[in-house]
């Protein structure tokens, strides 16, 4: 056995565990994000509705202003029929009624478009508000599943770690750097057993000599494709 070549392939089992691991740490963050921009533009949706609400209850009051002051204007005008001592004035003060009345009717109309609208307007932002309770309990559930994700793994991680440090021990220097610079640039696995005459990672075939010291020393050797560490499986 090639008690070098086993502690590498120790170091680069360790490492592939921390890898997957801090994946799974990688994965947890856009879920939260995901559940933060979903509230955030419901927010926005909420306030643009709560705005709109708010404008067409300006314009109801308005109208109803309207209304009211229309009104009176009618009955002071009724009133003032009685006082009335000749035709002239009683043509006048009707005609000024009459168009009252039919602004008032007109403004009737206004009104009730108004009411319809507000109320559509208060039921999509009632629904609105329905969805942020609804999702603020899922936001709530997700950041307690997250933190307990991320204890568990960050435990594991540790664990990998302290492991990891001791296998390192066990391999060569020189070649536990070429391993480590190796796995700058390529994850997880950095080292591969050849698959026939070829390289285990990019099958890049390997000229018989290499592969005969290879295979009579135990040597891993760099593969000129790619770039791994590559050894001769027993
Ligand atoms: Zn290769």
């Amino acid at each position: 056995m090639n008690n070098d070549l086993d502690a590498l392939l120790a170091l680069q089992a360790d490492d592939v565990v921390i890898h997957g691991l801090e994946e799974r740490l990688g994965a947890l963050e856009p879920r939260i994000r995901e559940l933060d921009q979903r509230r955030a533009r419901l927010t926005d949706a909420m306030r643009r509705s709560e705005d709109a609400v708010g404008d067409e209850e300006k314009k109801q009051a308005w109208v109803r202003d309207k209304i009211a002051e229309h009104k009176a204007l009618i009955d002071r005008n009724a009133a003032q029929m009685d006082a009335v001592t000749n035709m002239k004035m009683a043509a006048a003060a009707t005609a000024q009624m009459e168009q009252a009345k039919a602004i008032v009717v007109a403004e009737e109309g206004d009104l009730v478009v108004i009411n319809r609208k507000l109320d559509e307007l208060r039921a999509v932002l009632h629904g609105q508000q329905g969805e942020l309770a609804v999702l603020a309990a899922a936001q709530e559930v997700a950041r307690g599943e997250v933190a307990a994700e991320r204890a568990e793994i960050d435990g594991a991680v540790a664990v990998a770690r302290a492991s990891r440090a001791r296998v390192a021990e066990t391999v060569t220097a020189s070649l536990r750097s070429k391993y480590d610079r190796i796995r700058v640039r390529r994850q997880p696995e950095a080292v591969f057993a050849m698959n026939g005459f070829s390289c285990g990672a990019c099958d890049t075939a390997i000229p018989m000599q290499r592969r005969h010291i290879m295979s009579n020393t135990g040597a891993i050797d760099v593969c000129e494709g790619c770039g791994v560490l590559m050894y001769f499986p027993s």
